[in-house]
Order: C-alpha cells, then sequence, then structure tokens
C-alpha cells in the first residue's frame, strides 16, 4: 500500500512511534539470518524485494543490520539439475566432496550475490562475503558420517568489523573452512548465532516460514510471545522444538547467554516484519531474553514493549 493511500494522521503516527526505538537501535548491530525456503517463496515474488528494503531502511535510520543467509532448497534444485540425489540424516544433508562444491557454488554463486543486488538497488551498500574471506568462519566436521558438514569453532569478526565500520551491510553466505583450507557447508541459523555472539550484537533476528515457536507445532494458537534461555531449554528436552526449529532455538538461547539482548523468531511470509519487530510498539513472532522484562537495557524506558501484549501464552 502506498503512504498516500493511508490516512495521513496513521502515517505520523507510525513514524512517531518509531522515534524512540530509532533512538535506541542507532550505531546497535543487528544479525539478521534470511532462509532458503523464505527465498524460494514462489508465492510473494517481492519476499526479496520488501526484505531488501527493510534492511536498507535499517541502515538509513543508523542500524549496523549485518545479513547471514541459508539456501537449502536452492543446492537441493542444482543437484537435482545436476542428477544428483540429496540425502538426508536427522535433518543434515549428507555431504561428500561434490555436493559440498555444489553448495559453494549456490550459496557464494547464485543466493549471496542475489541478496546483495536487491538491496544493492537502493545504493552501494551491501557487501557479499563468504566465511572462507578473511578466515570470518572457522569450521570443522560435526560427524565423518555427513561428510562436509560443519561445525562452528571459531568466527573471526574482522572483515565485518571493518564493513560495519565503513557503514557497508556485509551479507555472508555459511562456508567456511578448516584448518587444512577443506571447505565445510554450516547450518545458517548456527552462523547468525556465533555472529551475533562475536559482534555482541543487540538483536538476534531469525526470519522463517512460520509465526514464531508454537507450544504445540500443530496448534497456531499455541505462538509463544516472549520467552526465556531456561524455558526453551525445558522445551527443546521436552520434544517441543523439533526438526529446523533446533538449531535457530538452540543458537537463540547461546546468544543471548553469552551477551546478546535479544532473540526473535518471526514469520519471514509477513511483509516487513522486521520493520513491525524493530520499529514499533505491536512486538512480533517470539521474542527471546536471558530473563523475563530483564536485559542491559532495562533502565532505557522500552522494556516494557516487549511485555505490553505478549506474554507466554
Ligand atoms: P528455515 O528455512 O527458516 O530454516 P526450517 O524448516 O528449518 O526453516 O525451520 C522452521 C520449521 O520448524 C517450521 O516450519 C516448523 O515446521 C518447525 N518446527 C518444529 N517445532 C516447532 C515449534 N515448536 N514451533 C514452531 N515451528 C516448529
Ligand atoms: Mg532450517
Amino acid at each position: 500500500m502506498s503512504v498516500t493511500a493511508t490516512d495521513p494522521t496513521t502515517v505520523a503516527h507510525v513514524l512517531v512511534e518509531a522515534l524512540p526505538y530509532i533512538r535506541r537501535f542507532a550505531g546497535k548491530t543487528v544479525v539478521v539470518k534470511y532462509g532458503g525456503n523464505a527465498l524460494a517463496g514462489t508465492s510473494d515474488h517481492d519476499a526479496l524485494k520488501v526484505f531488501a528494503e527493510d534492511i536498507v531502511l535499517m541502515r538509513l535510520v543508523g542500524m549496523r543490520p549485518v545479513v547471514v543467509h541459508g539456501g537449502g532448497p536452492q543446492i537441493s534444485a542444482l543437484m537435482e539439475r545436476l542428477g544428483k540425489v540429496a540425502e538426508f540424516r536427522e535433518g543434515l544433508r549428507v555431504t561428500d566432496a561434490e555436493t559440498v562444491d555444489i553448495a559453494r557454488m549456490v550459496l557464494i554463486g547464485q543466493v549471496n550475490p542475489q541478496l546483495v543486488t536487491a538491496i544493492n538497488l537502493h545504493g552501494n551498500y551491501a557487501v557479499g562475503v563468504s566465511g572462507e574471506d578473511a578466515g570470518l568462519i572457522k569450521a570443522t566436521a560435526r560427524d565423518q558420517r555427513l561428510g562436509f558438514v560443519g561445525d562452528v569453532t571459531a568466527i573471526n569478526p574482522q572483515i565485518l568489523d571493518g564493513l560495519l565500520e565503513d557503514e557497508f551491510i556485509p551479507v555472508i553466505a555459511t562456508i567456511g573452512t578448516d584448518d587444512t583450507g577443506q571447505a565445510y557447508n554450516i547450518n545458517a541459523d548456527v552462523v547468525a548465532g556465533a555472529i551475533a555472539e562475536a559482534l555482541q550484537a543487540e538483536k538476534l533476528v531469525y526470519l522463517t516460514d512460520i509465526e514464531g515457536l508454537r507450544r504445540d507445532v500443530d496448534d497456531p494458537g499455541s505462538l509463544i510471545r516472549q520467552t526465556t534461555a531456561d524455558e526453551l531449554d525445558a522445551l527443546v528436552a521436552d520434544g517441543t522444538i523439533a526438526g529446523g526449529m533446533i538449531p535457530k532455538v538452540a543458537s537463540c538461547v547461546q546468544a543471548v547467554r553469552r551477551g546478546v539482548d535479544r532473540a526473535h523468531i518471526l514469520d519471514g511470509r509477513i511483509a516487513h516484519v522486521l520493520l513491525l519487530e524493530v520499529f514499533t510498539d505491536a512486538g512480533v513472532g517470539t521474542m527471546v531474553s536471558l530473563t523475563c522484562g530483564e536485559g542491559p537495557h532495562a533502565d532505557e524506558g522500552l522494556t516494557t514493549r516487549g511485555l505490553r501484549g505478549r506474554g507466554t501464552q
């Protein structure tokens, strides 16, 4: 909807409502993980365009966004075109030497420049980097049976520090290398958490294909609006959190325990969901903090925002 089609009073109200958030988040780092499913979404062809607009707006009001992307469906699509059968064990792709080459081609050669280009339609902001660049992501094999599926062993944020200092938006492809130079494909959820921790980000945001965490995965009415690291540990232990949600939740828990102020799991299918979360009182999706209603910014007068209209259902 264009602004001119909206009631001017509403427009003014929205802008004024954003003011305290713009002030609060100026200069703060926000790591956003954009899922391969969201990118592959065919139902909404504008998803990438809308995502790019949100990231650019965040940058233009003084935030320091960092994008980490996946590309699972795109890797599977190229494997199919090449006549290779994708094999998964416990949700992880079995990755032989040929598959890690394909993952590298797709993530660094296709998905990454797609995101960079979408952002740069608005100006020269985005720079694509892979975990191989300047030793950004060091990795080791997770399990020999899975081949070149990596776990993060270290993040060297030096290249990100430089880019952020120069006001660029880093867009990160999640290929890492070990000490011998072997490349590994790494789950983008895990990388986003590790990068947020290394940068001591204000926020870690996951854009996914569901409205947030559910207490019952089959019940849309069971959305958990606000939760804590301890509660999430319990929900993982009792099996409430499953499948692709496990690495997101584990990464949120670790990040908030290691200095990231807030983590969010949001519905990437909702247009401008990032703006709704960051700049309005509404609060969308699931918000994760270390303890309920507290945090390093509890004295800034905005923490009630996270509680207003929320509460665990
Ligand atoms: P992405 O591409 O964003 O990484 P995933 O498919 O890996 O998406 O992870 C999101 C999926 O996790 C959801 O679509 C949902 O099916 C699943 N899931 C498992 N447990 C839960 C839960 N408790 N609440 C919400 N989603 C869950
Ligand atoms: Mg996933």
